[in-house]
């Protein structure tokens, strides 16, 4: 049986490995646009954009565990179309064979509406190449503003403003990190931006970016001009699901998924950001941007293909680094009735729990790690707010017999 997988990011690689692990002896092909072995992208807003570590500290895999793999990786192509009845893919004017097919192509940075938007010094990050031209920037740059106060934005923000540059926060909504966080997460960050020194507006629109060839200033929705030499543009992504789209597809907001990542094409896959999946945690379908996310999938995925049914059903959780604050989240903030705070908001160092009649949905933990790794596993459990706020009483002890609940 031959496999063919487009995209070798997190999922993509996750796939390959996942299928070597349930003993697939048949060939692998992993089509990858970029011109670099399988990385993950997290650092690229956070060490790598500090200079704290290097592009080989990003690999997923060795170039020995690559080759132990076995796979035919083919750096620098990109699948141009799909062609499901003949069960090939178009890579560079060639049609390539498959007999199963897995989509793991991520997504691109959401681009920002406005005038000016392609002039030089303006940025958006998703890839090494781009973290690279971004740092390099950076460290010339004076006035950096960010437009958008999404994680990837305010990673940044707390790494140029280390860096003893002007910094400058535009979000269009009212608190930062809105759609993913409580208020609460929301307001401590903030103020922990401003300590450092970094300006956040917020409930503020950009109406263009303003220069002659090269970006010089934001100018705001209230006509205020905030210079610029660098501008970061962080506001959202799109997932890449054009080429699933255009082979007949259902892409509403990526790729539709089944709870076992297949497609209606009982020969197609997809994993990852791209997907718009069944997520139990969100009530519904949803797409996910996080590492866990790729690597569940990607298991489920490679399951499915080797005919193994698994459904998709981990909790989801991610993390963002912000100067020395760690926030981590867990479950999916998703019609929330309450919240309760664990922990003391003053000593840096609290947990948000996000509940619904009486459940668990969600929690989000600054400099509290193991509340984070307990919340995980207490995600859908009926709980009392009482307990939860009490430091007094363990997480774990919450779980009914210890068990994780179903959701
Ligand atoms: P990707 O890793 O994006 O891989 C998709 C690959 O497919 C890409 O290399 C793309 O070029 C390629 N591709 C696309 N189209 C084609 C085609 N037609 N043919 C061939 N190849 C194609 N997540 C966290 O959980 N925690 C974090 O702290 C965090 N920080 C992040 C910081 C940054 C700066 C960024 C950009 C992302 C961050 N993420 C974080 C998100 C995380 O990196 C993604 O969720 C994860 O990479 C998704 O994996 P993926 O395989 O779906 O997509």
């Amino acid at each position: 049986m031959k496999i063919l997988i487009v995209g070798a990011g997190q999922a993509g690689i996750q796939i390959a490995v996942s299928l070597r692990q349930g003993n697939f002896t048949g060939s692998i092909t992993l089509i990858a646009k970029e011109n670099y072995i399988p990385y993950q992208r997290p650092p690229l807003s956070k060490a790598f954009l500090r200079g704290d570590c290097g592009v080989e500290k990003l690999y997923l895999r060795t170039d020995k565990a690559l080759e132990n793999l076995d796979l035919d990786i083919r750096l620098g192509t990109q699948v141009a179309a799909i062609d499901r009845q003949g069960r090939r893919v178009e890579v560079d004017g060639q049609w390539l064979d498959y007999d199963k097919l897995a989509i793991a192509t991520g997504t691109r940075p959401r681009p920002l509406p406005v005038a000016g938007a392609e002039l030089d010094g303006v940025h958006m990050l998703r890839g090494i190449d781009d973290a690279l031209s971004l740092k390099n920037a950076i460290e010339k740059a004076q006035n950096v503003v960010i437009v958008g106060g999404g994680f990837i934005g305010l990673e940044v923000a707390a790494t140029a403003s280390a860096a003893s540059k002007n910094v400058t926060v535009i979000e269009a909504v009212e608190r930062v990190m809105q759609r993913a966080v409580a208020p609460q997460i929301s307001a401590w960050f903030e103020q922990m931006h401003r300590d450092y020194g970094v300006k956040i507006l917020t409930g503020t629109g950009v109406e263009a970016l303003q220069g002659e060839n090269k970006v010089e200033a934001v100018r705001l929705a209230d006509g205020t001009e905030v210079p610029a030499d660098v501008v970061l543009v962080g506001v959202g992504a799109i997932p890449n699901s054009e080429i699933a789209a255009d082979s007949g597809l259902s892409c509403p907001n990526g790729i539709e998924v089944d709870v076992f990542g297949a497609t209606a094409d009982p020969d197609v896959f997809a994993a990852g950001d791209c997907t718009w999946h069944p997520n139990q945690y969100a009530g519904g379908m949803f797409r996910l941007e996080s590492v866990q996310n790729a690597v569940e999938q990607g298991k489920i995925v490679a399951k499915a293909m080797l005919g193994e049914r698994e459904k998709y059903n981990a909790v989801p959780w991610f993390w963002s680094d912000q100067g020395s604050a760690k926030l981590q989240t867990t479950g999916l903030p998703v019609d929330v009735e309450s919240t309760v705070i664990r922990g003391s908001m003053n000593m840096d160092k609290f947990t948000v729990f996000h509940l619904r009649g009486g459940r668990l949905l969600a929690a989000d933990s600054v400099n509290s790690p193991a509340d984070h790794m307990a919340a995980r596993r207490l995600i859908g459990a009926l709980v009392s707010a009482e307990d939860l706020a009490d430091e007094s009483t363990p997480l774990k002890s919450l779980l009914p017999d210890g068990k994780t609940p179903n959701v």
